[in-house]
C-alpha cells in the first residue's frame, strides 16, 4: 500500500470508453501532472453517442455535443491532446482492430504512463454494474500497452509510418474501490469538479460539487490527504531499464 505524492511522469495518456470517464476517474491526477509539466493526452474509444436520452436526439448530434464537452473538460485539466476513435457507444468490443488503433496512439504520443480502467471490475457496489464499454476499453488498452506497443515486429505496418515500438513505463488502473496507490488531488479538486461540470449533458441535477468532493474525501481517508483518486499501479519498466531503453531506442526524438 503506497500513497504517491511525488511522482510526476514526463507524459501520460488516458484511454477510456466515453466522454466524462476521464473526468470521473482520473482528472484530478492528470491535472496535477499537467501542472507539474507532464504532456497529457486523452483517448476516447467512443464519443458517447447513445448517452443523451432526450427526445429527437440523434447519435450524430449527441456525439458532437459530447466531443465538445470532452474537449472543454480536458482543456480545464491541461491536456495537450484529445483523440476520438469514434467506435459505437454501447457496443464497444476489445477487438484486434481497436488494439491496433490504441497501439498507434501509444507509439505516436509515447506516454510514460497510461491510465485506464480495470477490465476485471464487474460489480462496483450494491447498485452499479460496471459498463461493458468500460471493461472493453480497459481490456483493449492493457493489451495494446503490453506487449503490443513495445514489440517492433508487431503491427510492423505502423513502424513503416515511423511509429516505432514504445514501452509504457507504468499503468494506472482505475477501479474506484480497490487499489494500492492514492494520488492526492488536494491541489486539483477544483479542476476535477470543473471538468465534470463541463459535461453538462450528463450531469443534469446531480450535485457535482457535493458528490465529487465526498467521494474523493472518502478515498483519501486515513491517507494524510484531503482528496484522493485511487489506482492500482503496475510498473512495467524499472527506473534503470526505462533510462537504458530510452537511450537506445531508434527513432525517438
Ligand atoms: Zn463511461
Amino acid at each position: 500500500m503506497t500513497s504517491n505524492h511525488l511522482y510526476v511522469p514526463e507524459s501520460a495518456m488516458a484511454i477510456v470508453a466515453h466522454p466524462d470517464d476521464v473526468a470521473f476517474g482520473c482528472s484530478g491526477t492528470l491535472a496535477k501532472w499537467a501542472k507539474g509539466g507532464a504532456r497529457i493526452a486523452c483517448v476516447l474509444c467512443s464519443s458517447g453517442d447513445v448517452g443523451i436520452a432526450s427526445e429527437g436526439m440523434t447519435k450524430a448530434e449527441a456525439a458532437r455535443i459530447r466531443e465538445t464537452e470532452e474537449q472543454a473538460a480536458d482543456k480545464i485539466i491541461g491536456a495537450a491532446e484529445v483523440v476520438f476513435l469514434r467506435q459505437p457507444d454501447g457496443m464497444l468490443e476489445a477487438t484486434m482492430e481497436l488494439r491496433k488503433r490504441l497501439v498507434r496512439e501509444i507509439r505516436r504520443f509515447r506516454p510514460e504512463v497510461v491510465i485506464t480502467g480495470d477490465p476485471t471490475l464487474v460489480w462496483a457496489g450494491e447498485n452499479y454494474i460496471n459498463h461493458p464499454d468500460h471493461r472493453a476499453a480497459a481490456s483493449a488498452a492493457l493489451d495494446a500497452i503490453f506487449p503490443a506497443a513495445g514489440q517492433p515486429n508487431l503491427f510492423d505496418e505502423l513502424a513503416a509510418e515511423g511509429l516505432t515500438a514504445h514501452k509504457v513505463r507504468k499503468v494506472y488502473c482505475n477501479n474506484w474501490r480497490e487499489g494500492d496507490t492514492w494520488e492526492s488531488i488536494d491541489e486539483t479538486i477544483e479542476l476535477k469538479v470543473a471538468s465534470l461540470k463541463a459535461h453538462q449533458s450528463q450531469m443534469g441535477d446531480w450535485d457535482v460539487d457535493k458528490n465529487i468532493r465526498q467521494w474523493a474525501a472518502e478515498r483519501a481517508k486515513g491517507k494524510g490527504m484531503q482528496y484522493a483518486e485511487l489506482f492500482r499501479v503496475v510498473t512495467l519498466e524499472s527506473d534503470e531499464d526505462w533510462a537504458k531503453w530510452k537511450g537506445v531506442v531508434v527513432g525517438r526524438k
